[in-house]
């Protein structure tokens, strides 16, 4: 159905997505191929699922290989703290180890996807299990045979990794049928191949902190304390596998990795401890009494490595042969020649270009109600948890923004007709947020027109124009576009391609909005971009001439008034809450300025429309914002 919203998927991202959006009110079919959820979950962390790491946003963005930036948004909305909060709220007790690294205290993976197999049934979520054949750009859902129209589609299939776990690139093939595009896909978080052949005899061989490095043309790539392992042709574990990140195929014949067995210990110290060592046991042979400092099974390369015997008694161990020893020890070297393919990788590195998708909200570029989340995404992160993170952050900012899209959708629907608000009344008499309201309640666009006017006055500051020059003024206005972009019922006022909504709120723009905002140039110029608005859509538009010149025919038609001294008691509340220094008596005499300018000058002056309803604002927001609907309802009557 088409109020419904469907997710491709259920994995760690796909199900925080469903969980998500069903919290948020949304009707939510699951779309998964395997007979069961969260397969690949099961068994990441080897079976004890490591939910995420214990870190703030900045280590969080730090610990992100690819596009750590367009994961902000997603990380600012759900975080570590977030993860954490969402399975011990849920029963599930959580434990930090080394590395920051979060678990289940029971070690068990199950318990994690228990918390979502028991939300995704008391949310009324319904699973399918059927493999998704395709998706259209209408958002109809092609699968075992049939098609099902939804009103938003979360794709969260994951990445190529781990086949056996059902990943195999189903996303990227939608995505690109979609238009949009996939960057190269390569295993990532993989085992290295090793050119030295006796890593297999040190095979199983787990190392802990240990520094790996990895120098590429004789500077530094990568350098990190931690644990590794060996395997059968190279080595592996969680410092090679971030490692994995950074060096790239193509570096390979050019790079040495290099690792320090006893960071703790500089050249000097080490040789005493040897020394200690050997003055201990003075007749035995040197490979036996190594064992005191390195494991039996990296002992016989170290000493290859070194060229000394290993079978001489310690005390015949000439100085230069302890030194060779103590250098090989400080930094055993290893040639990459290759990486583990994606049978053995964590995560897919590549996927949906993340041009494409708003971060804000995690929905596509190129067709409205088409969402991504977690690996199908190109962004992937160091092992400690970051990558589950992800899938959580993005699924969770995924679900959200959907949910509503289908709010907002349905609303609209429930409003019979096409319906025009005006909204005027002075600076700081409340319109906006009440607006806001307003437009949440009835399903309406709200285009806050004083931004407009903000935009401009923001341009002509930059390009240093006299904001009172009518004819400065005007002449700035040839290079300028000024566009509305409304996401998520949130307006974006878009000038000359650039995203300025942030910038247009800060003191210094009211005056210089105010300014602009006399010359009829500047009113010319902005008309027929809200006219466009009111046309195409139904809306609340708010400003100081909608009910006289911009919306004259307006079905609703309201004039917001306050006393000026609790206007400006409200603006410079406002300004101090968005951190601004500023004092009260200058916003006071800037309202009283403005009064001025927006009443008494030639064009569009601030007034009541002969046919429009007073409002005073003086109550709280909320006993405000009840009569304000019950004068809206009385007038759609
Ligand atoms: O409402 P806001 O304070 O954001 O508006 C900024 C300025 O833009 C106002 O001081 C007013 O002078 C001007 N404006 C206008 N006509 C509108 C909206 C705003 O002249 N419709």
């Amino acid at each position: 159905m088409t109020d419904e919203l469907a997710v491709v998927g259920g994995g760690a991202a796909g199900l925080m997505a469903a969980v998500t959006a069903a919290e948020n009110g949304a009707k939510v079919v699951l779309f998964e191929k395997n007979a069961s959820v969260g397969k690949k979950l099961l068994i990441t962390g080897k079976g004890r699922c490591n939910v995420t790491n214990d870190c703030d946003l900045p280590e969080l963005i730090n610990h992100v290989a690819v596009n750590g930036k367009f994961l902000y948004s997603a990380f600012s909305a759900f975080d570590a703290t977030s993860t954490k909060a969402f399975f011990e709220s849920a029963g599930v007790p959580l434990k930090t180890e080394r590395g920051r690294r979060v678990f289940p205290v029971s070690d068990r993976s199950y318990d994690i996807l228990a918390v979502f197999k028991k939300k995704l049934k008391d949310l009324g979520v319904k699973t399918l299990n059927a493999a998704v054949d395709a998706v259209d750009k209408d958002l109809t859902i092609h699968y075992g045979g049939r098609k099902e129209a939804f009103g938003a589609v979360i794709i969260a299939t994951g990445g190529l990794s781990y086949p056996a776990t059902g990943a195999t690139g189903d996303g990227y093939k939608m995505a690109k049928a979609l238009g949009h595009t996939v960057t190269p896909l390569r295993p990532a978080l993989v085992p290295v191949k090793t050119a030295e052949k006796w890593v297999r005899e040190a095979a199983g061989l787990s190392l802990k902190n240990v520094v790996l490095r990895c120098d590429l043309k004789g500077k530094k790539l990568f350098s990190e304390l931690g644990e590794m392992l060996f395997t059968h042709d190279g080595i592996s574990g969680p410092l090679v596998l971030s490692l994995s990140s950074c060096l790239k195929e193509n570096m390979l014949g050019e790079s040495l990795i290099t690792v320090d067995l006893k960071p703790a210990l500089d050249m000097k110290t080490l040789d005493a401890r040897i020394l200690r060592d050997f003055a201990a046991s003075q007749n035995r042979e040197l490979k036996n009494v190594l064992r005191k400092l390195l494991p039996a099974s990296i002992i016989p390369p170290v000493l290859t490595l070194s060229g000394v015997d290993g079978e001489k008694v310690v005390n015949s161990v000439t100085a230069s042969e302890r030194r060779a020893l103590a250098e090989t020890v400080k930094a055993l070297k290893l040639t990459p020649t290759g990486f583990g393919g994606f049978d053995e990788a964590v995560v897919t590195s590549g996927g949906v270009s993340v041009k494409e998708i708003e971060p804000a909200t995690m929905q596509s570029k190129l067709v409205k109600g088409l969402y991504f989340a977690g690996e199908v995404i190109d962004v992937d992160a160091f092992t400690g948890g970051y990558n589950l993170q992800i899938a959580f952050s993005t699924g969770n900012l995924a679900g959200q923004s959907a949910a509503k899209s289908l709010k907002t959708e349905r609303k609209e629907k429930t409003m019979k007709k096409h319906v025009n608000v005006a909204v005027d009344g002075p600076s700081g008499a409340g319109k906006s947020t009440l607006c806001d309201m307003l437009a949440d309640k009835y399903g309406l666009i709200h285009l806050d027109t004083g931004a407009l006017y903000r935009a401009v006055g923001a341009y002509a500051l930059e390009k240093e124009a006299d904001v009172s020059d009518k004819d400065a003024v005007a002449a700035i206005l040839e290079g300028l576009s000024v566009t509305v972009r409304f996401e998520d019922g949130k307006q974006h006022i878009i000038v000359n391609g650039d995203d300025y909504t942030d910038r247009l709120y800060r003191p210094e723009m009211s005056m210089a909005a105010s300014a602009v905002s006399a010359h009829p140039p500047v009113r010319e110029f902005l008309l027929e971009t809200q006219r466009s608005i009111a046309r195409e859509n139904s809306v609340i538009l708010d400003g100081r001439d909608i009910g006289t010149v911009v919306l004259p025919d307006a079905d609703i038609k309201i004039f917001i008034t306050v006393d000026a001294e609790s206007r400006a008691k409200r603006r410079y509340r406002e300004l101090l809450e968005k951190g601004f220094t500023v004092d009260y008596d200058t916003v006071y005499a800037e309202i009283l300025k403005r009064d001025e300018n927006d009443s008494t000058r030639a064009v569009a002056p601030l007034r009541r429309a002969d046919d429009a309803v007073d409002f005073v604002n003086s109550d709280g927001i909320e006993e405000s914002f009840k009569r304000l609907c019950d004068l809206v309802e009385a007038m759609m009557k």
